[in-house]
């Protein structure tokens, strides 16, 4: 089956109502063809019966006309005695209504005896007989010319009644011993003869006429014909002496339109069956135009969901999957082959959450509860595994008799949302914590500036006891020791609170290079110092020939000093035979981007802690966070700021077997860097 909306090449809309017309054309033809044939038929049948008619009906009026001349022949004239001869021609005349006189003539055709029909009254009584004698005279004339009983033309007869009739006289010459010897006369009615000879039952259907040769019509039987004129048949009827023609008039007119009923029903069926295909093809272009709307509105339908985002499922009342969407199956990352007809648990819910699914299923399915209109939040997975959170609408599928079906849900993914929504968090988080910062460095501002001129002042009083020890004053050592201490803690303090301001100001970097050992015993003493306390050892490996570091000394010293003390404070819960924090200095080469190789040193400082959980690592560097009830959460972030503001690097790896090791890159001063070799 081809799918909708791709259809084989139609036919032109044109062509094909050419071809209805040609159809219909033809069928139209093809009945006018039937009905006329049907008539044309039925014409010829009318015209071959009439005809046989007419030839039969010469046929029996010649024998008619025969078998009364022999009766006529019968008569034994001479043998006769007159009265018994007047009763045999009485006799004959009797059983010949045709006859209306018969006459035994001499040759000299003067009447020896004569007689008239017993069915009517005298034929001769308004017209003497004398009148009729050339007729007669004529006939036998004819007669003893041929030596054949001839007949005479007709003539008119006028009779009492003031009709009148045709009449024809027909002589039989009588010989006696070789002679001539008079003549047998017939008077004719041909009327009679018209309604005696022919068969009886043909002047049912036909009007038989006689007529002459020129068509005078003489005598005729049957009345008036409905189709008269329509099918007629002549004969020529020649008899000795005289010429009729006998003519047929069918009482037929011409076939009606239908002739017969099989004709009629024929056209019917016809006409019947050019309206079924007349209804067939509408019914077809209806549905045809259904079909393309249909195959319009899948196409439109298809276009929509392949849009869609939002994803779309129908369910039936058992919870199998009916239908779903592109939008969907990209959502849960399975194909609409693997969705379509899984039932429960779909394929798409995580486990650990497919009882309480289940459940709510069944609550919707089997018990009807209606989902919220809101919708609802749920969790699903996609195919690798991975969960996401959704929101599902839900609503009844009702079909076309009002049956609820099923459900469809429209699924929306929510995990960008929540992406959003998390990083909208952090940057507020972010935000906060910068106001924070920018509140912190005005209040280290301050601070450095009200404690500038303390510490000046223990600096100054703590040089004016050594000078006044240089000059004389007896002070134990220790206390002199002590005292050249607190005065370098104090500068060093100064110079912190300056390096904090100009932290904190951004301003001028003041980079010098710096021997990295020098950076390690600048830190050395306070951590030592709080080693001890902790009862922490220390390690320190530094590498030999180490290039000097470009720098700002009192802010890496800084860094170094806060790796160090977190380090010790993540070993408070570890015997001390163990709490070991190592310091290890050395030179790295990392390809730049340009693969060109810079130099670096990198300062790890390690310990033997419980480690960094994944947690806390990624907020490691996030100001203010912290896991010490004590802690600020500044340290670290600081330092990297710091490092990165070198254009150094600070990261952290998991130390073995247990602990953390931070890491400092930072790179060689190229003033002091040994040259690579060119190759
Ligand atoms: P603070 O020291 O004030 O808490 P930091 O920014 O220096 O702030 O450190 C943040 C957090 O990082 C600490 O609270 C601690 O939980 C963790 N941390 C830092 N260094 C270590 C380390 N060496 N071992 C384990 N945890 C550490």
């Amino acid at each position: 089956m081809q799918p909708l909306g791709q259809t084989a090449p139609r036919l032109s809309a044109r062509a094909r109502w050419a071809l209805w017309v040609a159809l219909l054309g033809l069928v139209g033809g093809l009945l006018a063809l039937l009905v006329w044939l049907a008539g044309l038929y039925e014409s010829n049948r009318a015209q071959d019966q009439i005809d046989q008619d007419a030839s039969e009906s010469v046929v029996d009026f010649r024998a008619g006309l025969a078998r009364s001349l022999q009766d006529l022949q019968t008569l034994q004239l001479q043998t006769r005695k007159p009265e018994a001869l007047s009763q045999e021609i009485a006799q004959m005349l009797r059983s010949h209504r045709q006859w209306i006189r018969l006459e035994w003539r001499d040759p000299g055709l003067e009447s020896r005896e004569a007689l008239d029909t017993p069915y009517r009254a005298p034929p001769f009584e308004r017209t003497p007989r004398a009148q009729s004698r050339p007729y007669v005279a004529q006939a036998c004339a004819t007669a003893s010319r041929l030596a054949v009983p001839a007949y005479s033309p007709s003539y008119f007869l006028p009779q009492h009644d003031g009709l009148g009739e045709e009449v024809m006289e027909l002589c039989l010459p009588l010989v006696a011993a070789g002679r001539a010897d008079g003549y047998l006369v017939a008077t004719y009615s041909l009327g009679e003869l018209l309604t005696q000879l022919p068969s009886p039952q043909l002047g049912r259907s036909v009007q038989v006429a006689l007529t002459e040769a020129d068509g005078t019509r003489l005598t005729m039987r049957g009345g008036p014909q409905r189709g008269r004129g329509t099918y007629t048949a002549q004969h020529l009827l020649d008899l000795p002496g005289v010429t009729y023609v006998l003519r047929l008039d069918s009482w037929r007119a011409t076939p009606a339109l239908f002739p017969n009923v099989l004709t009629a029903l024929v056209a019917a069926l016809a006409v019947a069956m050019v309206s079924v295909l007349a209804l067939l093809a509408r019914d077809t272009r209806r549905r045809l135009r259904a079909e393309h709307e249909l195959a319009q509105a899948l196409a439109f339908r298809n276009a929509m969901e392949d849009s869609l985002v939002t994803g779309l499922r129908a369910r039936d009342l058992d919870g199998r999957a009916t239908y779903v969407n592109p939008a969907f199956c990209e959502m849960v990352g399975f194909g609409a082959d693997e969705l379509l007809g899984t039932g429960t648990p779909a394929p798409y819910w995580p486990e650990e959450r497919a009882a309480l699914y289940l459940e709510r299923q069944q609550l919707r399915l089997v018990g009807g509860v209606a989902p919220p209109r809101e919708g609802y939040e749920s969790v699903f997975m996609r195919k690798d595994g991975t969960r996401f959170p959704v929101l599902i609408f839900e609503a009844r599928l009702i079909d076309q008799a009002g049956r609820h079906t099923g459900w469809m849900s429209a699924v929306l993914d929510l995990s960008e949302q929540r992406r959003v929504e998390e990083l909208s968090r952090a940057s507020q988080d972010r935000l906060q914590a910068t106001a924070r910062l920018a509140t912190v460095g005005e209040m280290a501002s301050l601070l450095s500036h009200e404690l500038n001129q303390p510490l000046a002042a223990i600096a100054s009083y703590a040089s004016g006891s050594l000078n006044m020890a240089d000059a004389g004053l007896k002070v134990p050592d220790e206390v002199q020791l002590a005292l050249r201490r607190i005065s370098q803690q104090a500068e060093r303090a100064g110079r912190v609170i300056k390096g904090v301001q100009g932290f904190v100001r951004r301003g001028e970097r003041s980079r010098q290079p710096v021997a990295p050992n020098a950076l390690i015993e600048g830190v050395m003493p306070l951590v030592q110092l709080q080693a001890r306390k902790q009862h922490v050892q220390i390690e320190v490996q530094i590498e030999t020939d180490l290039p000097a570091v470009s720098c700002d000394r009192t802010m890496v010293e800084q860094v170094l000093l806060n790796l160090c003390r977190n380090a010790i404070q993540a070993m408070d819960q570890v015997p001390s035979h163990l709490a070991r924090l190592t310091l290890t200095v050395r030179r790295v080469d990392v390809a730049d981007r340009m693969g060109d190789a810079d130099r670096w040193v990198e300062f790890a400082v390690a310990d033997q802690g419980p480690g960094i959980s994944a947690e806390v690592a990624d907020r490691l560097f996030t100001p203010f966070f912290t896991t010490k009830a004590e802690g600020m959460g500044l340290g670290l972030s600081l330092c990297r700021t710091v490092v990165e503001q070198h254009g150094g690097f600070l990261g952290f790896e998991p130390n073995q077997p247990t602990g953390t090791i931070f890491r400092v890159t930072l790179p060689v001063n190229p003033m002091t860097a040994p040259q690579p070799t060119a190759s």
